[in-house]
């Protein structure tokens, strides 16, 4: 069930599907949309449709494994089908204080950057890594 924070969230009204927003794919599970202020060629979000709020909140569990790896699987295929002849794509997740929405989204980005500059966001390594791949939270999440 919702709480009164879950039903303002943007992103569960996007799964709820109340909101004018395109799906590109839905299921019983999650939801993939284009996020709104693309940063690359395309760039596209793929959320659980039942509110978690982020990567941290994610357990080693069976059940949180298999959501990611769904999400990520959603999210190549789109790819592969609207980008096919992307240079390289990339695949994660924002880490907190460096995540916009506090609902889990898959950042899925058929490559380039567009604005280049707009590669900031995606690092993942350095001093301060604010973008986790999907390969390295599916490894740290595997029961
Ligand atoms: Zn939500
Ligand atoms: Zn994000």
């Amino acid at each position: 069930m919702a709480g009164l924070g879950e039903r303002q969230c943007v992103f569960c009204q996007i799964a709820q599907a109340s909101t004018p927003t395109t799906l590109l794919y839905r299921d019983d599970s999650i939801v993939a949309f284009p996020d709104i202020d693309p940063s690359a060629f395309r760039h596209y979000l793929v959320i659980p449709r039942h509110h978690i709020s982020t990567v941290k909140n994610l357990k080693q569990s069976t059940e949180d494994y298999e959501l990611v790896k769904h999400m990520l699987n959603v999210g190549k295929n789109l790819l592969s089908r609207d980008a096919p002849s992307s240079q390289s794509y990339r695949f994660g997740f924002h880490v907190p204080p460096f995540n916009s929405v506090d609902h889990l989204h898959l950042h899925c980005l058929a490559l380039p950057f567009v604005p280049r500059w707009r590669e900031i966001k995606y690092v993942t390594l350095g001093p301060l890594p604010g973008f986790m791949e999907a390969q390295r939270c599916l490894a740290r999440i595997k029961p």
